[in-house]
């Protein structure tokens, strides 16, 4: 929903202002799904809001939830009828929200099926935002929770090719009058686009950055992220060095491990050394992650293990992340329009 137009309304139409403080309580703090819900609105003004400004920019086609995670993963259909995917997750005490930035994805990564339905179109800063805004309403509804407490921008879509709709999206987000999510609790992920990490350091310095990174060897990074050949690890290398001293901010590599592609002893070593040449590299912290490698299936925990193992030997600090709602193909290279 798009508050300040909302806003404007509410003052073009005349009514009084106390309906704004209302309307932001019915929506942001009570998470109506429905103009009707609001039951402090007078009924003319709720029928005029149902049929003129629907709460969500999109609808929801459906949900599925994990048997074995505390995930569930939404099927959303945008006005112009393409669709996109949206996760929730409980990965410890608190409720996080992955968003998509994009309808698909330009750029192709070899191990994620988003990159495989190539790029439709960049989604809008309400439709990034409402995202987050349905799985609150959700929460409520179902009485799960009270609030969603984190973002991350990890679903569908560069969310650095997307730079000013993600900007819009992470500042409203993080707005007290909206979902009130602190900037601390917003994570970026890019795969790379190192000639924005200077911006995002100026607009968004207290967000949280992730890195793709995958493989620490240009010619195979290359293979499995074709982004690289455009910025190469020399080029993300300065832009991280550029970054950290602007924010200060720890920044986390992820690591998706694949049998026999990125996993063996000269891939840590390689990992290991590329870390060590940036500057201020103690800021510099490795998620790994067992890869999802199709339908329900995984790279198996002992290689993660002995991955991380290598990493820590050699001084790095790492952990390895539990990877979600594989059962669903919610978690992470699994998002795409499919219907499951
Ligand atoms: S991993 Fe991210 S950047 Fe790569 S194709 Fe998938 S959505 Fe795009």
């Amino acid at each position: 929903m798009d508050f300040e137009y909302i806003k404007n309304f509410i003052k073009e139409a005349g009514l009084p202002n106390f309906r704004i403080a209302q309307v932001r309580e019915a929506v942001f703090n009570k998470g109506i799904s429905s103009w009707q819900e609001a039951s402090s609105l007078p009924a003319a003004l709720r029928d005029q809001l149902d049929s003129e400004y629907p709460i969500l920019s999109f609808k929801v086609s459906k949900i599925v939830c994990s048997q074995q995670d505390k995930v569930a993963k939404a099927l959303l259909t945008l006005k112009d009828g393409l669709q996109i995917e949206t996760v929730l997750l409980k990965p410890q005490d608190s409720w996080s929200v992955c968003v998509s930035s994009q309808v698909g994805c330009a750029l192709h990564c070899s191990f994620c099926s988003t990159g495989k339905m190539g790029f439709k179109r960049d989604l809008t800063a309400e439709e990034i935002a409402d995202q987050v805004l349905f799985w609150f309403q959700y929460i409520r509804k179902e009485k799960l929770g009270e609030r969603i407490s984190s973002v991350v921008f990890m679903g569908m879509g560069e969310p650095l090719l997307n730079y000013v709709n993600v900007l819009k999206a992470a500042r409203a987000l993080s707005n007290p009058d909206y979902l009130n999510i602190g900037a601390r609790h917003i994570s970026i992920s890019t795969s790379g686009i190192a000639d924005k990490l200077h911006k995002l350091a100026v607009d968004l310095p207290q967000a949280n950055l992730a890195i793709s990174l995958h493989n620490a060897d240009n010619a195979e990074r290359s293979k499995m992220m074709p982004v690289n050949r455009k910025f190469d690890l020399d080029d993300l290398k300065k832009a991280l060095e550029e970054y950290i001293a602007m924010t200060g901010r720890q920044v986390f590599l992820e690591y998706s491990v694949i049998e026999n592609i990125n996993s063996r002893p000269e891939h840590i070593r390689k990992l290991a050394d590329w870390i060590y040449s940036i500057k201020d590299n103690y800021l510099l912290h490795v998620n790994l992650i067992a890869c999802n490698l199709g339908r329900g299936e995984k790279t198996e925990d002992r290689i993660v293990k002995d991955f991380a193992a290598g990493l820590k030997g050699m001084g790095i600090g790492v952990t390895i992340r539990k990877s979600m709602g594989n059962d669903i193909l919610a978690a992470c290279g699994q998002l795409a329009s499919q219907k499951k």
